[in-house]
C-alpha cells in the first residue's frame, strides 16, 4: 500500500500568496489534526551554517509556526551542536546564528532552542532494535516535546548523497555524541603533528579517556565514549572526526538515529521543501547554485515516503548550469549519484523501510 505524499508546487498569486497556500497544503494532509491547545511542539529544522542562504527561510518557516500557535500549541524551533566545530558547535553561538539568519521568536511566535544545551549535555538515551544500536544519543528537548515536525530543506550531502526528513531527525536531533556515533562510532582522529600539549581536552574529557604523554594528548580508545567533547575543546585542530566511512554502515546507523528521534513521538510530521536544491548540505558554510529549479513543498507522515517523492521529484526536474552537476545530465538522470558516484544514499530509504520507519511506495496528492 502507498503513503499519501502531499505537494504543492509553489505557484501562487495576489489572491492567494504563499502564506495561504501553505496552510491550505497542511490544512488538506492533515498533519497538525491531532496536536493539541498547550502542546509543547518541536519543529525540527536547521537554521544554516553563517555563511549558507538555501537554508529554509523564517519567513517561509512563519505560517507554519502560525497554524500551529493558532491552534493554542506552542511550537518551538529546535536544533542541536553540531559535531565539527564551525559556529552552531555549542548553543549560544547557534543561537546568534540562527538570529542572524532571521529567526526572531517575536517575529516568528516561537524561540529557537538548541535542544540538546549548550554544550550538547541535554542527552537522553533511547531505545531501539536496530542492526547497530540498542540504545542512541538523543536532545532531551527533542523527547520531551508532546510532537515533533520535521521542517526539512532537500539537498546533497557528501556522505548520505542526499538529505531531507531523514537525515534532519538522524543528525539534526542527536546529540553531539549521538554524532560521533553515526559517523564512526569510535573516538575522534588525533594528530600528534598538530598537538600542542596545551591539555585543554584532557580537562574537558569527562571519562578519563585522554591523558598528556610526553607533551602530547593521547587517547585510551577502551574508556573514550565518543562523546565528542574534546574536539570541540582543541583550538588547535588536532582532534577531528573520521569521515572516512563506510558509506552503507553510515547510512544504516543515520537510520537508526532517526527511528529513535521519532521513538518517543506518537505525533510527528514531515515538511521538505525541495527549492533552492544546493548540491551540498547546510553545514558547509556555502551555497552553491542549485541542481534543479525550485520543485514545491512536500507533507507527510511518512518520513521514508517524502524522502523518496522529494529525490524522485529533483531528479525528474530538468539539470540547471552552472551548477556542480557534471555536464550532460538530463531530466530523469539522478543528479545525487552524479555528484557523488560512490554513494547510493537510496539504502539508507531501502534501510528505513525495512526497520519499519515509512514506505518508499507513495501517492502524490497535487494541492494547488
Ligand atoms: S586540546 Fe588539542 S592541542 Fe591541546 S592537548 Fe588536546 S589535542 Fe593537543
Ligand atoms: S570523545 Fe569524549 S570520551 Fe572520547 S576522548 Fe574525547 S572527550 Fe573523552
Amino acid at each position: 500500500m502507498a503513503t499519501d505524499v502531499f505537494f504543492w508546487n509553489l505557484r501562487t498569486s495576489m489572491k492567494s500568496p504563499y502564506a495561504k497556500r501553505i496552510r491550505r497544503l497542511l490544512a488538506r494532509a492533515g498533519v497538525f489534526r491531532d496536536i493539541q491547545p498547550k502542546d509543547l511542539v518541536a519543529i525540527k529544522m536547521h537554521f544554516g551554517e553563517a555563511g549558507t542562504t538555501s537554508f529554509v527561510s523564517p519567513l517561509l518557516v512563519a505560517p507554519i509556526v502560525d497554524m500551529l500557535t493558532l491552534g493554542g500549541a506552542r511550537p518551538f524551533l529546535g536544533d542541536t551542536c553540531t559535531l565539527y566545530v564551525g559556529q552552531r558547535y555549542e548553543g549560544v553561538s547557534h543561537a546568534l546564528v540562527a538570529a542572524r539568519h532571521g529567526f526572531d521568536p517575536i517575529r516568528l511566535g516561537a524561540p529557537v532552542v538548541l535542544a540538546d544545551g549548550i554544550r550538547s549535555g541535554n542527552q537522553r538515551e533511547v531505545r531501539i532494535a536496530g542492526r547497530h544500536f540498542e540504545t542512541c544519543s538523543i536532545a532531551g528537548d527533542f523527547v520531551d516535546a508532546d510532537a515533533l515536525v520535521s521542517l526539512n530543506h532537500f539537498k546533497g550531502h557528501m556522505l548520505a548523497g542526499f538529505g531531507g526528513a531523514l537525515k534532519n531527525l538522524a543528525m539534526g536531533c542527536a546529540t553531539v555524541r549521538g554524532k560521533m556515533q553515526q559517523h564512526c562510532g569510535m573516538g575522534p582522529n588525533l594528530s600528534s603533528r598538530r598537538c600542542t600539549g596545551c591539555g585543554a581536552c584532557v580537562a574537558r574529557c569527562l571519562y578519563g579517556a585522554l591523558e598528556l604523554r610526553e607533551g602530547k594528548a593521547a587517547i585510551d580508545r577502551e574508556k573514550c565514549t565518543g562523546c565528542g567533547a574534546c574536539m570541540h575543546a582543541c583550538e588547535f585542530g588536532a582532534l577531528n572526526v573520521d569521515f572516512k566511512v563506510n558509506t552503507p554502515v553510515f547510512l544504516e546507523r543515520m537510520v537508526e538515529y532517526a527511528a529513535a528521534a521519532l521513538a518517543p513521538h506518537a505525533r510527528t510530521a514531515h515538511i521538505t521543501f525541495v527549492s533552492l536544491v544546493s548540491p551540498g548540505c547546510d553545514c558547509e558554510g556555502h551555497s552553491d547554485a542549485p541542481i534543479c529549479p525550485d520543485v514545491g513543498v512536500l507533507v507527510s507522515r511518512d518520513p521514508v515516503a517524502i524522502d523518496q517523492a522529494a529525490l524522485d521529484l529533483v531528479n525528474q526536474a530538468p539539470p540547471l548550469y552552472p551548477s556542480a552537476l557534471p555536464k550532460g545530465l538530463v531530466p530523469g538522470d539522478d543528479k545525487f549519484r552524479a555528484l557523488h558516484p560512490d554513494v547510493d544514499g537510496t539504502h539508507a530509504l531501502a534501510y528505513a523501510a525495512e526497520l519499519g520507519l515509512g514506505r518508499r511506495e507513495y501517492r502524490l496528492v497535487k494541492v494547488y
